[in-house]
């Protein structure tokens, strides 16, 4: 039987997963976060409830849009909000839901932080502090760590591949969990767009119908020039400005403020290709599929799709 490690249950790497299993593959992910998600990310502390990494997203692919339908079936996800006749899509639960309702039925692995992966003379092999896998690999991690990962063995990949990798960034974000005692201010249905200042917008977890707490529960994410410039501040410090320049959408008394500081939050498109693959090893996620969640659902399934067709892509493959 075909074997694959994924890594990373994000968007792209459940959706590899998921393609791969299909198919009939044995398919194990191994995420080193307490949930499946990644960057979907929900957070839940005494009944309160903030989506803090992706708030929504959008599906313009034809393909995506068939499987968001499903979802929608389903009851997994709904319309949030439309903006020039693109709707914005969450998920009924937290934008983690959607990630734990993927991964249903398939072994995921969490808490489970990948050392390295090496090629081992025949085959690749992932390395955690307990366990090795040999099979074939799909990397989804941000391409960053993805090179880190694969530092010992870069020298069995196309230099092509290698430099595809390096040439992807990515914008760093704060971002502000802010609980507070009554509604907040941000218009229905929940998301206001901040022209200029620290601040690029303002979301409504309680309008958006995720959190159930009597008071507002509001993320505010901060532009990426604000979180290069402030990246060593102190994390209070960094809510407590970001509260400061949101003030006028809070509209109600500031019970709480947590902050979380995201290095990779979105990618800067690099790469015209979906996914990489060298032999039985694909590199996948937003990094390469553009720089959203449609994009790493799009490049998790293009990785699937290229080892099941056992497309090893130009230069090195298996027989290095
Ligand atoms: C603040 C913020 C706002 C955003 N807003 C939006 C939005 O509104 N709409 C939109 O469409 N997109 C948005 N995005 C982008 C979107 O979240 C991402 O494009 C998408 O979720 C990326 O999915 P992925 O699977 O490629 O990567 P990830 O979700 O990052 O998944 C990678 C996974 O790999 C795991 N991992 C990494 N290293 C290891 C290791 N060594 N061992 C084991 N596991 C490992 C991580 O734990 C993670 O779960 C936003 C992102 C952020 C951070």
């Amino acid at each position: 039987m075909n074997r694959c490690i994924v890594v990373g249950a994000g968007m792209a790497g459940l959706t590899a997963a998921r393609a791969l299993m299909a198919e009939g593959w044995a398919v194990t992910v191994l995420d080193k976060g307490w949930n499946p998600g990644g960057r979907m990310a929900t957070r839940r502390v005494d009944g309160r409830v903030f989506d803090h990494g992706a708030q929504f997203f959008t599906a313009r692919d034809e393909g995506f849009q068939s499987t968001v339908q499903e979802w929608a079936e389903r009851g997994w996800v709904r319309p949030w909000r439309e903006v020039d006749g693109v709707v914005r899509w969450c998920s009924v639960d937290g934008m983690n839901g959607l990630a734990g309702k993927l991964a249903a039925g398939l072994d995921v692995r969490q808490r489970v932080a990948v050392e390295r992966v090496e090629w081992a003379g025949g085959s690749w092999r992932v390395v955690t502090r307990e366990e090795t896998f040999e099979g074939a690999v799909v990397l989804t991690a941000p391409l960053e760590q993805c090179l880190q990962l694969l530092e010992g063995s870069l020298d069995r990949l196309p230099g092509a591949m290698v430099e595809t990798m390096r040439a992807v960034a990515y914008e760093p974000c704060f971002a502000a969990m802010v609980s507070l005692r009554g509604s907040s201010a941000v218009p229905a249905p929940g998301y206001v767009e901040i022209a200029e200042g620290p601040v690029a917008f303002v979301a409504d977890n309680t309008a958006k119908g995720i959190s159930m707490a009597a008071g507002a529960d509001v993320t505010i994410h901060s532009r990426a020039e604000w979180a290069r410039a402030n990246w060593d501040m102190p994390l209070q410090d960094a809510g407590r400005a970001l509260v400061e320049a949101a003030g006028a959408w809070l509209g109600a008394e500031v019970e709480r403020v947590q902050v979380h500081r995201w290095k990779y939050a979105k990618a800067v498109r690099g790469a015209t290709e979906r996914a990489l693959v060298a032999g039985r090893l694909a590199v996948a996620g937003d990094g390469l599929g553009g720089a959203r969640v449609e994009g790493a659902f799009l490049s998790g399934l293009a990785a699937a799709e290229r080892l099941l067709n056992n497309d090893a892509g130009e230069g090195c493959g298996a027989s290095v």
